[in-house]
């Protein structure tokens, strides 16, 4: 059993909780609380030989110290060491701070370097005054840096994982680690040591390899860490393998009746993935199936298939996208199409009214409504079902597993159907970890007669020239989007700058329609404009990223995107699948601000250059990691520690293997990687 935190000295029940932000929950967890980087401290850098941005330890004597006025107070200390000058600059200092800083003192200081002009600084560094005649000795050890929380200092985390170190000497019993020793081979650390090697490396070491996570005690961390991921995916697929579902009986009336009015056919991808998923849902199992295909390639249709199969046969079915006015065109689109065939479509989304939610609420659990759309709030304990039997989620990118597993438990005795659908496009050694639970189905084919949109740069400077274009689009009778973008990922911020640009294009095109559209304005609203821009009243759409995913307007065919150096390639490549979806040729046009990063460069021109979705996010997997390819940040989708399942994937064969080997082997030891590496994140009951 791992020893409790409150065992350690100095953690209280304050400091237990900082640490259970950190999902560290045990002493054992500490030692699993891993560096993202490292810094030299070992050794001195005479003043002289310091560069610009390095991250340096430096010591000198204190020339003069004194507080300037420069906009606000500043604290400025000028120190040197014989080589040269560098000042020292506080903004956050009090009186103790300026005295002890007098001039003659000595001060070993570590920081990161800016050049200023001539002068070099280093801004709030960590620094320790040396008394007079008193040694103060090096680190021996390079200085991890660890992820932390609010209020809880790198100092205080150093101090509990040594705490945890003391404590794993005399305790700590890790019958794991004979397995995975024994697939790995001599060549790799025992467990302890690896963990030694990460947090205390000495200063001798490699610290290339180990800046890039290829030290051997690294590799035996992401091996394990990679293993428990895998185990977890394993068994989930296990879990849901047991359950039973209602098998369907019927099947594809209603569609065929459905697709006889539409006025195209079904592209054969299309219907190659229909056949896959009423074939899983005519089986006694669960479905869980993912569905994979670039920006309108149309899978909503796909869907519905499957929807209309399930009410076929008198049961419901809960389908969620990611953003409100994405489920309220889902519900404009499946209001209209079925119109004719007698079921009924139901919406909850937050933002009803508490009356109309209970009504809906009621409609759900009494069966009345055979299909419910909403955004999240679907997944809230208070909605139940009289039958649901299939779960669909729209641009899974958004959700993370565990929402995926929330909605799963709903009705307990027969588990629903799962159908995922992404226009993220995954390449396949990924999806074999992420999605490994679930069965693939791609559609590899657009519908006919769509163009290929062009898409250029344009510098924000010639902001004129774009209104020009907005001008002729929209003299042609077509429509546009203006899409206002912002790094803060601050739906403040992005609403101010999309009421600015509707106003500044009402000002410069007056005869013409604008509308503005963000996340908070209200439902009804939000459904209104949307209406009005579908109905061709409005002319242009100004709108913040809340029209990333699914929007689909086929008159629309000028999308112009602010920001675009700061957007990662699949996001703007959603946004640019907003347009392309009619005959006509269509145009994006990439604003940017000067100068482009080479990154920037090179996103943007991979956009120019191809609009397949594979193959962006094969060119933005090499520039950047999955981590943020997939947001797995914010959504949970992998929550690694320190493996990367790009960076590490020649690992994947070997640790699917092993995963395996454990599960029919020695089911305990998968436990203990749970527990260890997933924590409470892994939320599956014990297995
Ligand atoms: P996505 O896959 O991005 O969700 P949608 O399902 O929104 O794409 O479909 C995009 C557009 O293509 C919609 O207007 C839809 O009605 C239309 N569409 C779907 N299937 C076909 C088809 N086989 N032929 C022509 N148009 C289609
Ligand atoms: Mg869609």
């Amino acid at each position: 059993m791992p020893a409790s935190l409150l065992d350690l000295q100095g953690v209280g029940p304050k400091i237990a909780e900082k640490l259970s932000r950190l999902s560290i929950l045990s002493v054992e967890h500490l030692l699993f609380h891993l560096p993202i980087r490292y810094q030299d401290r070992t050794q001195l850098t005479p003043i002289g030989a310091l560069k610009s941005d390095a991250h340096a330890l430096v010591e000198g004597e204190i020339l003069h110290c004194e507080i300037a006025f420069q906009g606000r107070r500043v604290l400025i200390a000028r120190i040197n060491d014989d080589t040269g000058n560098l000042n020292l600059r506080f903004f956050y200092f009090n009186n103790q701070q300026k005295e002890k800083l007098s001039k003659g003192s000595r001060v070993r200081c570590f920081g990161t370097v800016r050049a200023t002009g001539s002068i070099l600084e280093m801004i709030h560094p960590e620094y320790n005054i040396i008394e007079k005649d008193h040694f103060l000795p090096m680190p021996e050890s390079l200085t991890p840096i660890y992820p932390t929380t609010t209020g809880l200092h790198q100092i205080r985390i150093r101090k509990l994982i040594r705490q945890a170190f003391l404590w794993a000497e005399d305790n700590w019993n890790d019958s794991s680690s004979e397995v995975i020793e024994n697939i790995l081979g001599k060549d790799y650390p025992s467990l302890l040591d690896a963990l030694n090697i990460v947090h205390n490396p000495a200063a001798d070491l490699d610290l290339s390899a180990l800046m890039s996570n290829r030290h051997v005690a690294q590799q035996r961390l992401i091996f394990e860490e990679l293993l428990a991921h895998q185990l977890s995916i394993n068994l989930l697929r296990d879990k849901n393998r047991q359950h039973k579902s209602k098998s369907l009986k019927n099947d594809g009336k209603l569609f065929d009746k459905l697709i006889s009015d539409l006025p195209f056919s079904l592209t054969s991808a299309q219907k190659r993935t229909i056949g896959e998923i009423m074939s899983d849902m005519k089986g006694d199992t669960p479905m869980n199936r993912l569905l994979q295909g670039d920006v309108g390639c149309g899978k909503t249709l796909v869907a519905l298939a499957a929807c209309l199969m399930v009410v076929e046969n008198g049961f419901q079915v809960a389908f969620m996208a990611p953003t409100e006015i994405l489920v309220e065109q889902h519900y404009r689109n499946f209001s209209q199409w079925l119109e004719d065939l007698n079921l009924k479509v139901g919406l909850l989304t937050g933002s009803l009214s508490t009356k109309s939610r209970r009504s809906v609420l009621s409609l759900i659990s009494t069966g009345k409504i055979d299909i419910i759309l909403g955004t999240h709030a679907l997944i809230q304990d208070t909605v139940e079902f009289k039958n649901l039997c299939l779960i669909v989620i729209d641009e899974q990118h958004r959700f993370g597993v565990h929402q995926r597993m929330a909605l799963h438990n709903k009705d307990s005795h027969k588990h629903p159907h799962q159908l995922i659908m992404t226009a993220t496009p995954i390449p396949r050694s990924l999806a074999m970890t992420i999605y490994a639970d679930m069965d693939h189905s791609i559609i590899d084919e657009m519908p006919p007669g769509r163009k290929p949109v062009t898409t250029i740069a344009v510098s924000e400077s010639r902001r004129l020239e774009i209104i020009e274009s907005v001008k002729k689009t929209c003299t042609e009778k077509k429509q546009v989007y203006w899409v206002c973008t912002l790094i803060e990922e601050s739906e403040i911020f992005e609403r101010e700058a999309a009421e600015r640009v509707f106003e500044y294009l009402s000002e410069m095109l007056p005869m013409f329609k604008v509308g503005l559209l963000h996340g908070r304005m209200k439902s009804d609203r939000k459904e209104k404009i949307m209406r009005q821009f579908k109905n061709g009243e409005i002319n242009i759409l100004v709108a913040t990223t809340v029209i990333e995913v699914g929007v689909d307007v086929e008159n629309a065919n000028l999308i112009v995107i602010e920001n675009a150096e700061r957007l990662g390639m699949s996001q703007l490549h959603q946004l640019r699948g907003r347009v392309g979806r009619g005959s006509s040729q269509s145009t994006c046009i990439l604003v940017y601000k000067s100068p482009l990063s080479d990154i920037a460069k090179q996103r943007i021109n991979a956009l120019r250059e191809t609009n397949n979705g594979f193959e962006i996010a094969q060119v933005d997997l090499t520039l950047r990691g999955p981590g943020e390819m997939f947001g797995t940040r914010q959504t949970g989708v992998v929550p690694l520690r320190i493996a990367d399942i790009v960076r590490d994937q020649e690992l994947l064969p070997k640790v699917q293997k092993t995963a395996d080997k454990i599960l029919g082997s020695n089911p305990k030891s998968a436990n203990i990687l749970l527990e260890r590496w997933l924590g409470k994140s892994f939320n599956l009951g014990k297995v």
